[in-house]
């Protein structure tokens, strides 16, 4: 879950390094910390509790020369976040520093035996055996840094990326991966970057290599990278190009990466469909589809699995599919799927949605489907993570690194893509006409514009959120398409304002929550001119009967709801199966403005992490 920086070259490593952990700072900040190899040659770590700025300040008065280094930012999983727990961590002599990302799991085990010959731990952390049985094995055996590694790795059970700095070698940096990914750049004359993505590599060169699990690469100043196996076979992972912009990576004027990425959406939608909607020829053209048509119109059944906002894009994709290609559809949490012995067919489909393609359980539930013989298909916007590469095909959703750890450009992404999909296969299938197909096509290629004028909500939003700062609770009720919707709200909500708030469908209400329904609980409900607005109508009334204040959602030019809401925000109106891609925006927006009305770092909310590389 952690952030990993290495820099081996000409230049200084510490600014480099500082500013590729700020980089990644949204994947862990708990606490922070940075090994250099000084001009002096002595090997020295730096860590400091909090954020990447707490480090720096830290580092104030200390010898930061030296052009080889690596840092890390935390997300703690064994032992709590303070200075001693975080990375890099020496090794017992002082003459190796360690960074990971993951969990050891058997690292009791290896401690005991460490123990039992006289090392002494330093922190409580499962990551500082690795480098204590790392010493321990080099010294043990006389041997050097790279086949210590090997045979350590050998006694490991677990999920890593790590990066070791031997002060012995001070132009030398070795790094391994187990299931956390690690990426290495390849920079002008011999230098190497290193990273648990390609954010803080980006603006110094585009050409890198995704490592795969298993390799451990030695990336030694001036010479051609080294991968090999555990096993000391040779490995050739290919060099990728990469299409990050410094744009993307910054704030572009923004206060928060969120709000950036909340206003990104009409572009990143467009980017998504640029290619693959041909709106000339009222077509979508999507290579997966063509490439493995017969399996996909075929499927007996998909199963969608995903975690967390992509759990809630998987819930509106179960209704795309199912209408428009009449496949059922189930969806499940990774989590639960990967470790509940499920019944997976040769003809199952199975859609692994996760914007990282990093997600731990995620990556197991498809590891799972595999084995089952069932056909896997990613929905991802990481390139080059490890679901595109471990599904048989898939799409990305493209819409350009997202920062800000609550998802929210992601998430209408990733329901974009599962537009396109139930389009693509129902035409494949013959389930849609001709002229619904086409209706469909067109008004999908009309949503950025409607998602434009979705964002002029801001200011009314931005006015309203003051009023809901003092909630303890929130509900948010929807119906059909607009109950994913719900969901997705409340769990905005929660993540960044802490506030608690519970997402349900609208009618579900009576059979519980409606017994916390006061005057000191605003309602929040999507109630967009639908099927089933008489319906909601009809919820909404029952709130109000209860002393329940209600925030409604409406179509605009709705005038009927206006009469009992206590506030209504307008949106353009769409196709029921699109309008999660609006809905979504307001109560992203709301989310958004009430953090801030409170005073939370939106971009870092507490516990969380970005990537969620850990089961
Ligand atoms: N398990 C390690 C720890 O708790 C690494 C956590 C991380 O990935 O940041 O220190």
């Amino acid at each position: 879950m952690c952030g990993i920086v290495g820099y081996i070259g000409h230049n200084e490593a510490y600014p480099i390094l500082i500013k590729g952990l700020k980089r990644l700072e949204y994947r862990g900040y708990d606490s922070a910390g940075v090994a250099l190899i000084n001009n002096d040659g002595g090997l020295n770590v730096y860590k400091a509790k909090g954020k990447v700025a707490d480090l720096e300040s830290y580092c104030e008065d200390k010898d930061k020369t030296g052009s080889a280094g690596i840092a890390h930012t935390r997300w703690a999983t064994h032992g709590e976040p303070n200075s001693a727990n975080a990375h890099p961590h020496y090794s017992a002599s002082g003459r190796l520093a360690l960074i990971h990302n993951g969990i050891i799991e058997n690292y009791m085990t290896l401690k005991e035996n460490l123990v039992e010959r006289g090392i002494v731990f330093k922190s409580v952390t499962d990551t500082e055996v690795l480098v204590q049985l790392i010493e321990h094995i080099m010294l043990s055996n006389n041997i050097e840094l790279l086949e210590a590694v090997q045979v350590a790795l050998h006694q490991v059970i677990g999920a890593y990326a790590i990066a070791i700095l031997d002060r012995n070698h001070p132009d030398t940096i070795v790094c391994a991966r187990q299931s956390s990914p690690l990426v290495v750049g390849l920079g002008k004359e011999g230098d190497y970057y290193l990273g648990s993505d390609a954010s803080p590599i980006a603006e110094y060169t585009d050409r890198v290599i995704y490592l795969n699990d298993g390799d451990i690469a030695v990336m030694r100043l001036g010479e051609e990278l080294k991968v090999v196996n555990m096993d000391n076979e040779t490995q050739h992972p290919k060099v990728k190009q990469i299409d990050i912009t410094l744009g993307q990576l910054e704030k572009g004027g923004y206060p928060y990466f969120m709000i950036k990425e909340i206003f990104e959406q009409p572009a990143c939608m467009r980017d998504c469909m640029r290619g693959r909607i041909n709106v000339d020829a009222d077509r979508i053209t999507l290579s997966a589809v063509i490439d493995y048509r017969e399996r996909l119109v075929t499927a007996r059944r998909i199963i969608i699995v995903a975690c967390g906002t992509s759990w809630h894009a998987g819930l509106i994709g179960k209704q795309l599919i199912e209408s428009m290609c009449r496949i059922p559809v189930e969806v499940e949490y990774a989590s639960e799927f990967r470790y509940r012995d499920p019944v997976i067919m040769p003809d199952d489909v199975v859609i692994a949605i996760s914007q990282s393609g990093e997600t731990a359980d995620t990556l197991a539930a498809i590891e799972l489907a595999r084995q089952a013989g069932a056909f896997v298909f990613g929905v991802c916007n990481a390139i080059g993570a490890s679901i595109p590469r471990q599904t048989q095909t898939g799409v990305y959703i493209h819409v350009g690194p997202e920062i800000g750890v609550a998802s929210t450009k992601a998430f209408t992404g990733q329901v974009t893509v599962l537009s396109m999909l139930a389009l693509s296969i129902a035409r494949e299938k013959k389930t849609i006409d001709d002229e619904t197909y086409k209706h469909m096509v067109a008004e999908l290629t009309l949503i950025p514009d409607k998602m434009e004028e979705a964002l002029k909500t801001n200011e009314q939003i931005e006015r309203l959120a003051s009023i809901f700062t003092y909630a303890k609770n929130c509900l948010y009720l929807g119906r059909g398409y607009n109950y994913p919707v719900a969901l997705e709200g409340a769990l905005k909500l929660k993540e960044i304002s802490y506030i608690h708030a519970e997402g349900y469908p609208a009618a579900e209400m009576k059979h519980g929550p409606i017994a916390l329904i006061d005057s000191e609980m605003p309602v929040f409900v999507i109630a967009t001119r639908d099927k089933l607005y008489e319906k909601i109508i009809s919820n909404i009334q029952e709130v109000r009967a209860r002393g329940g204040r209600v925030t409604a959602l409406v179509t605009r030019g709705d005038t009927q709801i206006q009469q009992f809401a206590d506030h209504v925000i307008e949106l353009p109106d769409t196709q029921e199966c699109f309008q999660p891609l609006i809905a979504s925006i307001p109560l992203q927006l709301l989310a958004y403005h009430i953090a801030v009305c409170k005073g939370k770092d939106v971009d870092r909310p507490r516990n969380l992490a970005k990537s969620v590389t850990v089961e």
